[in-house]
């Protein structure tokens, strides 16, 4: 007897509303229960109910087993009392990890050979958002926060990732300039490393890894890194295996994880229908291998590049097939 699994869905704003349906669809073809139900969070929920996250969603999300997230949109101008969505449910559920996966897949300007995964802290680094001005406003000081706890957490749930792929972990740091910080994130790193001899650590300084992550992707596995490094280096793989509609992500925790595409809401092309699901399938995906439901994950990663290879493909990568569309073709090929 196979186990049911409850997923929260929460489709947010803009094309979320298109991608999210469309993983769900492929979910559902492939035979793995799972009991969904439906949370809000974003800009149109902020919109309605003066929060862009109702706290029933914080509780939905608790008791999930875990959660399939679309896109929120921000205001571009500050609005009082708005908060980001995805960082509050970060914050909130202290979701430490974020996990970015790019593995190339056959669309243009994918870089063949690549199976890697950035994992990012969430929760320190520059992104505690503590700045402030002196001398009358012409000096300001922004705190870059490292500690030994968060750093040892991050780094043992990327040697755990390392120990299902190839078990190679690459610690990427800027410790010869930051000695005392990123210096204690590498001792943290270590002692947590000693108790997993089976995984080969290495370290590489983050701008020499920005170099060899364009020329040489293939070499890398896993990679570990504080906040701000995570932020830049994962656009730039998403990048290495064909950007953003493709790229998945997921925000795992103790007690919760939401899994994501790395896109937005992109207003732009919002109620066309034409929105390539492609990053919320393969979020699907990860959130199943997150489930331990690795055989399932692997299926659809086949059917998606099935699917990518031989159409229908969606208006973004040149085709014509609409959101539910190229959906459909997953679950057939699935
Ligand atoms: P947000 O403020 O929610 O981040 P955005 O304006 O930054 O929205 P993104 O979603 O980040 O928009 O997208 C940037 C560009 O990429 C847009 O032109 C958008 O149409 C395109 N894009 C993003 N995701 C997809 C997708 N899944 N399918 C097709 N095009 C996409
Ligand atoms: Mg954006």
């Amino acid at each position: 007897m196979s186990r049911v699994y409850r997923i929260c869905l929460i489709e947010g704003d803009g094309i979320g509303h298109e991608v999210v349906p469309a993983a769900r669809h492929v979910l559902e073809a492939t035979g793995l229960k799972c009991e969904f139900v439906e949370a809000e969070a974003g800009w149109e929920t902020f919109e309605r109910r003066g929060t862009s996250v109702p706290e029933e969603t914080v509780e939905i999300v608790k008791s999930a087993d875990a959660t399939l997230f679309g896109a929120a949109t921000s205001p571009t101008k500050k609005v009082e009392g708005f908060f980001g969505a995805i960082r509050y449910l970060r914050r909130r559920l202290d979701l430490f990890a974020n996990v970015r996966p790019a593995k190339h897949h056959p669309v243009k300007g994918s870089t063949p050979g690549t199976d890697l995964v950035v994992v990012r802290e969430n929760t320190e680094g520059l992104y505690v958002e503590q700045e402030r001005r002196y001398a009358k406003g012409k000096v300001a000081i922004a705190d870059r926060v490292i500690t030994y706890d968060a750093s040892y957490r991050i780094v043992e749930y990327a040697l755990k990732l390392a120990r299902t792929r190839r078990k190679q972990l690459a610690l990427v740091h800027k410790a010869n300039v930051l000695p005392l910080s990123d210096g204690l994130f590498l001792e943290a790193a270590y002692d947590a490393a000693k108790h997993y001899p089976d995984i080969q650590v290495s370290e590489v300084i983050v701008d020499a890894c920005a170099m060899r992550l364009v020329r040489n992707p293939q070499s890398f596995d896993v990679l570990v890194m504080e906040n701000l490094f995570g932020d830049i280096l994962s656009d730039l793989t998403a990048g290495l295996v064909g950007g953003l509609g493709i790229a998945p992500s997921g925000n795992i925790g103790e007690q919760a994880a939401i899994f994501e595409p790395v896109h937005g809401s992109a207003p732009d092309i919002a109620g066309k229908g034409v929105a390539n699901p492609t990053a919320a399938i393969l979020s699907a995906a990860i959130m199943l291998d997150y489930l331990g439901e690795h055989e399932t994950a692997r299926r659809i990663e086949k059917a998606v590049d099935i699917t990518l290879e031989q159409g229908p493909l969606t208006p973004d990568l040149g085709g014509k097939a609409g959101t539910l569309e190229f959906a459909k073709a997953v679950a057939a090929a699935l």
